[in-house]
């Protein structure tokens, strides 16, 4: 497991955000700045509708045309306009409309540019681009605001189907929910996504993301791997798999609990594991069914997520 040392913003856009924020760190000020605008729109509760937001920035024109791509701000005379890849999920379009609020926060910050981007892998930037990452930081900020999400983070606990109520409530990826959720740092859990490749006895499990793991940031090409039993059991039932495993993160080996599901249709070979080290992992977890009266229709979501 590698652990990132302390990342160290560089670009001009991040120190200005800061600086017109009186913040010294740019995610302070993503969230700060994002919840001034949650409050001029008067949205107490989720969903937070980045159309709606979107709206008392200033941008007053919304399309959805089949552009090739994730989405596009146009700054206009009258404010901005942002074009959004109509073939994309809503809550794929949802995420990028809160990601060009993002961009508009640094405009303000920084100057209007005059040159609209054609974005791409909206939603998967890594720090080193900034600007992009920060905005990717704004839309989560947006769509799942700290000051409210924390709260039902809490509230729900750690399990899986605390990840599908969060993601239902909030109108988030499952992706983005699981990323929120792991920066609140309640727990010691990371969310692991997996893709099976192969059939039959080749089968086997490739890592496709994953999140912090008690505040740190596992390294993907160190490897994090579980027995491949618990994952076809996930893949093959299509229920969500529980129990004890042992886990291999680099050079570190433990036995931790873990809850996995399959994503999406029979056919789909995506697996999400949540794999919490903390002491008392399987109260919590089944603390957190309890709250779940009514778990979240699974089959529901995943048509409208990822
Ligand atoms: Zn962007």
């Amino acid at each position: 497991m590698k652990i990132s040392g302390k990342f160290v913003w560089s670009s001009t856009s991040a120190k200005v955000l800061c600086e017109s924020l009186g913040c010294t760190d740019p995610l302070e000020a993503i969230r700060l700045r994002s919840l001034r605008l949650i409050e001029k729109a008067g949205i107490e509760r989720p969903p937070f509708s980045p159309y709606v937001l979107g709206l008392r920035l200033g941008i007053n024109r919304v399309v959805f045309s089949p552009i090739g791509f994730d989405a596009c701000l146009l700054p206009t005379t009258s404010g901005y306009e942002v074009q959004i890849c109509s073939e994309h999920s809503r809550i794929r379009q949802n995420f990028s409309m809160a990601h060009e609020i993002g961009h508009v926060f640094f405009f303000e910050a920084t100057g209007k540019s005059a040159i609209a981007k054609r974005e791409k892998r909206i939603g998967m930037n890594g720090p080193d681009r900034e600007e992009e990452f920060l905005c990717d930081y704004a839309a989560s900020e947006l769509i799942m605001p700290s000051f409210r999400f924390f709260r039902d983070v809490r509230y729900f606990g750690p399990s899986l189907g605390s990840i599908f109520e969060l993601a239902k409530r909030y109108r988030a990826s499952l992706r983005a929910t699981t990323i929120k959720f792991a920066e609140m740092g309640l727990w010691k859990c990371a969310f692991v996504f997996w893709r099976l490749i192969g059939a039959g006895s080749d089968a086997d499990f490739q890592l496709e993301s994953c999140t912090r793991f008690g505040g740190l940031r596992l390294a993907d090409h160190e490897g994090i791997s579980i027995p491949k039993k618990h994952l076809l059991a996930a893949v093959e039932s299509g229920r969500t798999v529980r129990g004890r495993e042992l886990v291999q993160m680099g050079q570190l080996k433990d036995t931790y609990y873990i809850e996995s599901v399959r994503i999406g249709s029979k056919s789909s070979s995506r697996v999400l594991s949540m794999i919490f080290a903390d002491m008392d992992a399987e109260h919590l977890a089944y603390a957190s069914r309890q709250y779940l009266a009514q778990p979240t229709n699974q089959k529901q979501l995943f048509e409208e997520n990822d």
